[in-house]
């Protein structure tokens, strides 16, 4: 049997050679080979068992897309891989494909709160538990009790939030495991406050940040003590262009599509960002951004030559 028609035997939605720019939050990169809508924890572990070359895309809101797409198999959680499932007053297991946003207004509607961390973070739950994402409201480990993956070979596993390491925009997932839903830890009480709380954060968000143009947020996490956007902003690049990629004359941590930017005009921006830093203050930024494709082990090492 063919690819194609063993993936349809598993019930799984194929798009052959989709177009990513249009999926992801940077507006650019090539086309998958093959985009996967994935609707239930047995068909991924079907795929998975396939021993095909894979990824998983959450909404693509901290991913660079190589400019030539991204080769096998590209996975997308739907189905019950977004639902919400109270099992007390304050505990739900959530599905990894469940947008954060949609994930604040369902526990809105049900008059939870502890969600907050994710205030204007436009990712999926799995993106979310995977980066360990954040805001100064606190970050997904704050919230996350255990979480259920399915291995490569498509053994399904659940392990407690402990096992994942949590750590400043990181979590360890075993090699190839791809989130399924996390068992999130809820607040009754006080949730008016939060409320507050979380819609005093978004217009500061609104204010400070380029929300008007394709970025990925933050670009890389900020060094011990430091912002990495404070120390862009002292290299003097703030506002720098390569192309149509531009670091932000509103916030020198958000990189952004001007318009016709290409993932290599971005990559070699923040090439050009952690050269400079390095060179003028001796610090190396991480970024936090995620390379999605056949970028190589260098792509954004300050020392890769242009
Ligand atoms: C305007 C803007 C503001 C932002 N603000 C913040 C912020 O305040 N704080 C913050 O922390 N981040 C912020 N981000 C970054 C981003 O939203 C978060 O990192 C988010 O958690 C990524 O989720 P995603 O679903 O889009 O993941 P993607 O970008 O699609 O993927 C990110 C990584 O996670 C992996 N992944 C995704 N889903 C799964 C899964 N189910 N299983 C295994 N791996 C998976 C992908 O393969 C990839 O390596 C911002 C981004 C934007 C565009």
């Amino acid at each position: 049997m063919s690819l194609d028609d063993t993936l349809t035997a598993l019930g799984v939605k194929v798009s052959p050679n989709q177009r990513l720019d249009r999926l992801v939050y940077w507006r650019v990169g090539g086309p998958a080979e093959r985009l996967l809508d994935i609707s239930t924890v047995a068909q991924l572990q079907g795929v998975m068992a396939l021993g095909e070359p894979m990824t998983v895309l959450g909404r693509g809101s901290n991913a660079l897309v190589h400019d030539d797409g991204v080769p096998g198999l590209t996975l997308r959680l739907g189905g019950e891989l977004c639902e919400l499932n109270l099992i007390s007053a304050d505990r739900a297991w959530v599905g990894a494909g469940l947008g954060l946003t949609v994930l604040i207004n369902r526990l809105d509607k049900l008059g939870l709160a502890g969600a907050e961390p994710f205030a204007g973070v436009p990712g999926t739950v799995g993106g979310a538990v995977v980066m360990n994402a954040g805001t100064t409201l606190g970050e997904a480990k704050d919230l996350v009790e255990a979480v259920e993956f399915v291995l490569p070979g498509g053994e399904v596993r659940q392990v407690p939030a402990e096992a994942l390491r949590f750590a400043y925009r990181h979590a360890e997932l075993p090699s190839g495991a791809i989130l399924t839903r996390a068992l999130l830890r809820l607040i009754t009480e006080g949730v008016e406050a939060r409320i507050t709380q979380r819609k005093a954060l978004l217009e500061r968000r609104k204010a400070t940040q380029p929300l008007d143009l394709p970025s990925c947020g933050s670009t890389f996490t900020n060094p011990p003590g430091d912002f990495a956007g404070r120390l862009i902003e002292a290299a003097g690049l703030k506002g720098a262009q390569i192309g149509g990629a531009q670091i932000s004359p509103k916030h020198a941590n958000f990189f952004v599509n001007t318009g016709d930017a290409t993932a290599a005009q971005l990559a070699a921006l923040i090439r050009l960002a952690r050269r400079e830093v390095l060179r003028q203050f001796g610090v190396l930024l991480t970024p936090e951004v995620r390379l999605i494709g056949p970028w190589p082990d260098d792509a954004l090492s300050p020392d890769r030559p242009d």
